[in-house]
């Protein structure tokens, strides 16, 4: 069997392999590689596959507004639906909001990809804000 060294997860001390416990914390020891392994491992893939999600099309010009959260769940939410689409996006917190405002967020995609998004978030708002053209198209 090798010596593998373990590491508190908490204060990252080495100890030898006849450790159980960290002195200092009293936390239960782990193998330093595998716990290693696993987290950067999880969070790659994860990332690759968003990364592969997004359509490079959605992804270019100025970042405008499509959509206003409540709540930071509410914009995870909204943007977990537009990644289902290919579309990345941005979230902003709207500062000086006081009481109701408080948390809001502002859900922010590429230009190219605004019509798309606002598209695939539709079903999701039965009542259009306004009806007829908007104001400042042009
Ligand atoms: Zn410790």
């Amino acid at each position: 069997m090798d010596a593998e060294q373990l590491v508190c997860p908490t204060c990252a001390r080495a100890y030898p392999p006849s450790e159980r416990f960290c002195e200092s914390c009293g936390m239960p020891l782990v193998h330093s590689a595998s716990a290693d392994r696993s987290d950067i491992g999880q969070e790659a893939s994860e990332r690759r596959r968003t990364a592969r999600k997004i359509k490079p099309q959605y992804a270019e010009g100025p970042l405008v507004q499509v959509a206003r959260a409540g709540s930071q769940p509410e914009a995870e939410f909204i943007a977990g639906l537009l990644l289902e689409e290919g579309i990345p996006s941005v979230q902003r917190d709207l500062i000086g909001g006081y009481g109701p405002l408080a948390g809001a967020r502002e859900l922010l995609v590429p230009e190219s990809a605004a019509q798309a998004a606002r598209e695939a978030l539709a079903w999701e708002r039965p009542q259009p804000p306004r009806s007829g053209p908007l104001p400042d198209s042009g």
